[in-house]
């Protein structure tokens, strides 16, 4: 099945900002993409408008259950001007999940996959090339019936936006620069039963307590320990965490706390490829101690959509920091962040058969 979406284009279209001086997330394009549903009539009247405010009643249950999902892509120019996005599929696959858990209703692949398609290259002219920059893609679902009783709603928005992105380091040419993370021991981000493993809105506010905690010793970001024993590690801020001891690769298992991440699927395909040794495993936080005191833990990256990988260079415990390997960026990290980028942007060979062209 194919789709095509009525377009309306904005007629004062605004100026496209610096790509010197891009943050994450401050620019919108000219143009979303919005569809409705309804129960009995299902998705309907997809179409591309102007960027613009939304137009919703106080009593929208999305301000108050939080029936609310989003998505997170990257469209890429090349070097020879084409566009590409990485692996949609994947984060179509992943809506259908956080949309069941939420309650919420299914979009098809080939509907996710064709209205990104649709707005991209609508907004081709958008999409910076400068090394490090990007367009960010956000999806994201909502409950939009005005109505109070704790249920699943009849009526929700499927949106879509996009945002010129500088490179998410400061460091030059939006190269890898090592971080410091806390090892958060109080705040839990998910239980199983729970709903970690979709990417439904209310995660991240109930993160932002352990986020400021974190700020507030310094570091840029937590690493989760499970709910139940705050001993096994589980994922870094809104990514996916890999620990290098000796010649083992370890992320934590998808057991229902882990968002699965498509970067995270991406580096463990590689890793396999490579004919390196990755486990997906339970790992706890005294292990990865025990292994940076005798010199075992080689390396700790966080893998995600923004920034691809980002080596972790300090972990932060309550009563004593780890520093990793020299405390610079790992030499794994370098080449999946090398090859992973690589890809996307087209200086690398899709030998995995991940890029998407638009
Ligand atoms: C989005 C997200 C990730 C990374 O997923 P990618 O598909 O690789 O961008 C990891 N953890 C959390 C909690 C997330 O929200």
């Amino acid at each position: 099945m194919s789709y095509t979406f009525d377009i309306q284009r904005t007629l004062t279209p605004k100026e496209k900002p610096d790509p010197d001086t891009l943050k994450f997330g401050r620019a919108f394009t000219d143009h979303m993409f919005i569809m409705e549903y309804e129960t009995g009539k299902g998705w309907h009247n997809g179409r591309i408008v102007p960027y613009g405010p939304l137009n919703l009643e106080p009593a929208a249950a999305v301000f108050h259950y939080g029936q609310s999902m989003f998505e997170g892509m990257k469209a890429y120019k090349t070097a020879d001007g084409k566009v590409q996005l990485f692996r949609p599929y994947m984060n179509a696959a992943r809506v259908r999940t956080s949309n069941e858990r939420m309650c919420m209703p299914d979009i098809e692949p080939e509907l996710y996959v064709s209205a990104v398609r649709t707005l991209v290259d609508i907004e081709r002219d958008w999409i910076p090339d400068k090394a490090g920059t990007s367009l960010y893609i956000r999806p994201l679902v909502i409950a939009d019936e005005p109505f109070l009783g704790v249920q699943a709603a009849d009526h929700y928005l499927f949106i879509i936006m996009c945002s010129p992105v500088g490179p998410y380091y400061d460091t030059p040419g939006g190269g890898l620069s090592p971080t410091s993370i806390y090892v958060e021991d109080e705040y839990v981000r998910a239980a199983v039963g729970g709903v970690g493993f979709a990417k439904v809105s209310g995660n991240y506010g109930g993160s932002l307590k352990a986020q400021a905690k974190a700020k507030e010793k310094g570091c840029e970001q937590v690493l989760w320990l499970d709910a139940v024993e705050h001993k096994y590690v589980e994922e870094i801020g809104t990514s996916n965490a890999f620990f290098v001891i000796n010649d083992e690769v370890i992320t934590a298992p998808l057991l229902g706390t882990i968002l699965p991440g498509v970067t995270r699927a991406s580096v463990i395909e590689l890793l396999q490829k490579w004919g390196i040794n990755v486990s997906e495993r339970r790992l706890s936080i005294d292990d990865v101690a025990k292994a940076a005191h005798d010199g075992s833990l080689k390396e700790v990256f966080a893998s995600g959509t923004a920034a691809v990988i980002s080596p972790v260079g300090k972990l932060m415990l309550s009563d004593t920091t780890l520093t990793i390997g020299d405390g610079g960026v790992g030499e794994l990290a370098l080449r999946l962040y090398d090859t992973l980028y690589g890809i996307q942007t087209g200086a690398v060979a899709d030998e995995m058969d991940w890029v998407f062209e638009v």
